[in-house]
C-alpha cells in the first residue's frame, strides 16, 4: 500500500490546499454533476484523467467493457442499472457518455469466449456483447469496440426514464472511444453512425 499512501500525501500537499474550499462546498451542497460517464474498468482509460475533470464534475460507472445491460425489472443485483437510475433520476445529469477504448480486454474476451472461461461472473457479463459481435463477424477489434459503444447507447434508450428525457430534450447520449496508445479520442456522430476524431487542440 506504500504507493497509495505516498499518493495520498502528495494529494494533501499539492491539491488539497488549492481545492479544499471546493470540497467543503461540495460537502455542504451535495454533488450536482452534469455528466454520467459509463467507462471500462481498464486502468488505462480513466475519464477524470482524460477530461481533466475535478471533484463533483463526473458521476462515473466503470465496469468490464463499459457495458450497459438491457433494462430489466425485478430481482437481481443491478449494479450498473441502479447507478444509471440514480444519476438520471436523482442527480438529473444532462449527458450520458459511454466511453469505450482501444485494446479493450473485455471486448477481446467477447471475441474469444475461452478467455473468460476461468473467471467467475465474466462470461455471462461479456455475453451481453453478443448483438455487437453478430454485426462484426469479419471485422477487427477496433470496429467491435465501436459497435459495443453503439450497443450500450441503444440499450440506454430501453430505460423508459432515459428515453423520456432524451425525447424531451433534457438529456443527451454521447459515444466516445479513447485510443490508449495515441491518445486519440473518437466521437460518435449519431447522424452518420461514424466515429470522428476530436481535434486534440
Ligand atoms: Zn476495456
Amino acid at each position: 500500500m506504500d504507493r497509495l499512501i505516498r499518493g495520498y500525501r502528495e494529494f494533501m500537499a499539492k491539491r488539497w490546499p488549492e481545492e479544499h474550499a471546493h470540497y467543503a462546498e461540495l460537502s455542504k451542497k451535495g454533488q450536482n454533476p452534469d455528466y454520467l460517464v459509463i467507462a471500462c474498468s481498464d486502468s488505462r482509460a480513466d475519464p477524470a484523467t482524460i477530461f481533466g475533470a475535478g471533484p463533483g464534475e463526473l458521476f462515473v460507472i466503470r465496469n468490464v467493457a463499459a457495458i450497459v445491460p438491457p433494462y430489466e425489472e425485478g430481482g437481481g443485483y443491478h449494479g450498473t442499472s441502479s447507478a444509471i437510475a440514480f444519476a438520471v433520476l436523482q442527480l438529473n445529469v444532462k449527458y450520458i457518455l459511454v466511453m469505450g477504448h482501444a485494446q479493450c480486454g473485455g471486448v477481446a474476451a467477447a471475441r474469444n469466449m475461452e478467455a473468460a472461461a476461468d473467471t467467475p461472473f465474466l462470461g455471462s457479463w461479456i455475453r451481453l456483447l453478443e448483438p455487437a459481435a453478430e454485426k462484426c463477424h469479419d471485422r477487427d477489434q477496433p470496429d467491435f469496440e465501436r459497435e459495443t459503444i453503439k450497443l450500450s447507447l441503444e440499450r440506454l434508450m430501453t430505460f423508459p426514464f432515459i428515453a423520456e428525457r432524451v425525447e424531451a430534450g433534457t438529456l443527451s447520449l454521447v459515444g466516445m472511444r479513447f485510443g490508449i496508445a495515441d491518445g486519440k479520442l473518437e466521437l460518435l456522430d449519431p447522424a452518420s453512425g461514424e466515429f470522428e476524431t476530436v481535434p486534440p487542440r
